[in-house]
């Protein structure tokens, strides 16, 4: 079957009780059970929930994983997964991953006995190089936030279950339907479902998708022990918004391949980071890899400066964090997202002060392009 068919079937069937073509928002906590031991497979709701059921065999099919775990957000997801490690273990973490990310290890699993190493996952011999005795995990995130690297996910499975190790992927900025790491060897696929998945800017939540049996039990334990579920209602908003992921993203990669083109051509801009251009350091990488670019497009005005010009002069996008959405987002990952990353660092990345991050909506492009060509002149 064919993206848009899973994503518009896979876990929705009809209501047993009522026919109801949407699944219903089950908005309760506990099921009635016909006698001792005697129920229809739920017994309370942060163990089970027939709304969050349906979302979880939903994008669990569209990763093309056999299970799938939703969680309250993507950091939530994310620390689940991390708890297929123990005290003692080491992680091989890429050094441009999501800020979140690197601040729960630096600040919360390091506590936890988990050691780990910072990355350059695009280049495979350095992840080679950084394999430890213990390291049970490799994490990355491809492409990156927001400079767009791009990592072979399919190089670095081979290594690292060469070691014994597992991959976790971290599918946020591309969805399934322009990317699927299962398909290149990944084990652990997570995302922030607040950003495409979702679609709609109005949910936050996460997800983890794997195939191997014992993870997966794992992760269910995981996810009911330390209970950070997916509401009814953001298990609803999420399965709508899968139903129309493959159309949002054609369009977001559309838009954001013209916006790319637009702002590569124009004299006040020194520099624009999309796989999708055959300036990119993994164009070609990106396109086996990939099946489109997506909508997320950073470019560099050359001063702080300039980018403060750009981001107060906007008008139809919208000056805020987070991404995803069908609206054009504009932001400033040096004193936004990045904000927390030690300047050298930032610097060596290319997240200078005068770059400004652009998550490219659905509106009509020549309407986001116009507003990006007023502000920046
Ligand atoms: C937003 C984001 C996260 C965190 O997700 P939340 O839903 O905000 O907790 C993780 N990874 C990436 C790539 C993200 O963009």
């Amino acid at each position: 079957m064919g993206f848009s068919t899973i994503a518009i079937h896979a876990g929705n069937d009809p209501d047993s009780a009522t026919g109801a073509v949407s699944v219903p928002i089950y908005q309760t906590s506990t099921y009635a059970q016909d006698g001792l031991g005697e129920h229809k497979g739920f017994e309370y709701a942060r163990t089970q929930n027939p709304t969050r059921s349906a979302l979880e065999a939903n994008i669990a099919a569209l990763e093309g994983a056999k299970f799938g775990y939703a969680f309250a957000s993507g950091m939530a997801a994310i620390d689940a997964a991390l708890k297929l490690v123990v005290a003692g273990d080491h992680v091989l973490l890429g050094d441009n991953t999501y800020g979140g990310t690197f601040r729960l290890f630096d600040k919360v699993l390091k506590h936890y006995g988990i050691e780990f190493d910072l990355v350059d996952t695009t280049d495979i011999s350095s992840v080679e190089q950084a394999f430890k005795e213990n390291t049970k995990m490799v994490f990355v995130e491809t492409p990156t936030n927001p400079v767009m690297s791009v990592t072979d996910l399919k190089a670095v499975s081979e290594l690292a279950h060469a070691r014994g190790a597992k991959v976790v992927c971290d599918n946020t900025f591309m969805s399934p339907y322009l990317q699927r790491p299962i398909d290149f060897g990944v084990d652990i696929v997570v995302h922030s479902t607040t950003k495409y998945l979702n679609g709609h800017s109005d949910s936050v939540g996460g997800f983890v998708a794997l195939s191997d049996e014992k993870d997966a039990e794992h992760i269910q334990f995981i996810q009911n022990s330390v209970g950070a579920i997916l509401s009814p209602f953001d298990s609803f908003l999420v399965l709508r918004g899968t139903k129309t992921l493959a159309v949002r993203m054609e369009a977001h990669d559309k838009n954001g391949r013209e916006v790319a083109n637009f702002l590569t051509e124009h004299p006040k801009i020194q520099k624009v980071y999309y796989p999708g251009l055959v300036s990119h350091p993994q164009h070609e990488l990106a396109k086996r890899q990939q099946t489109g670019f997506g909508g997320m497009v950073s470019f560099e005005t050359g001063s702080l400066e300039n980018a403060k010009a750009v981001l107060e002069n906007v008008r139809l996008c919208t000056l805020a964090e987070s991404l995803g959405g069908v609206e054009t987002l504009i932001s400033h990952p040096a004193s936004m997202t990045h904000a927390s990353v030690p300047i050298e660092k930032r610097e060596s990345l290319g997240i200078t002060d005068g770059l400004v991050r652009i998550s490219v909506g659905i509106e009509d492009v020549e309407d986001i392009i116009a507003d990006l060509d007023q502000a920046l002149s």
